[in-house]
């Protein structure tokens, strides 16, 4: 992020929501669980297949681990970020997330476009798959909806 927004409210330490089943962390985007993270976690609450988790090291609202796993120093790096009510990062990451939804809405436009055109070449097949793509590789935090 450009700048350190955090108000040490320790929010994102806190309900963490873990899939174990499938070894992910709704974190810094969807992110694979891994053990230094893993070691953290103590669940709290379930519902399906999703734990939320506190951190052992949260005290009160302070961080008190001295070696926080990169997880953690780089949060929140991703416009996928999972952000807490109240995380002063919440502007910065509505921002960049908007102008991702905005850049899969034009490309939607563009698919639209292109296949109302009364013969569809192979360029523009290519064209349209290509845009597909990228729409697709948001598909985990549904560019299908955008
Ligand atoms: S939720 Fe946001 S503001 Fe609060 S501790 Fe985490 S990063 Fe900092
Ligand atoms: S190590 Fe610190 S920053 Fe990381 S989840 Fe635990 S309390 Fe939060």
């Amino acid at each position: 992020m450009s700048k350190n927004f955090c108000n040490q409210c320790g929010e994102c330490c806190r309900n963490i929501p873990v899939d174990f089943e499938n070894q992910l962390v709704f974190f810094d985007g969807i992110q694979p669980l891994n053990e230094d993270f893993k070691s953290l976690l103590i669940p709290v609450s379930k519902t399906k297949n999703i734990t939320f988790c506190s951190c052992k090291y949260l005290l009160i609202n302070k961080c008190t681990n001295p070696n926080r796993p990169e997880m953690c120093t780089n949060y929140p790096s991703s416009p996928f970020a999972y952000i807490k009510e109240g995380c002063g990062f919440y502007g910065e990451i509505f921002s960049k997330l908007e102008h991702i939804k905005q850049k899969i809405r034009k490309l939607k436009e563009e698919i639209i476009s292109y296949e109302s055109l009364p013969v569809i070449d192979k360029d523009t097949q290519k064209l349209i798959a290509h845009h597909q793509a990228i729409i697709n590789k948001y598909k985990q935090y549904g560019s299908e909806l955008w």
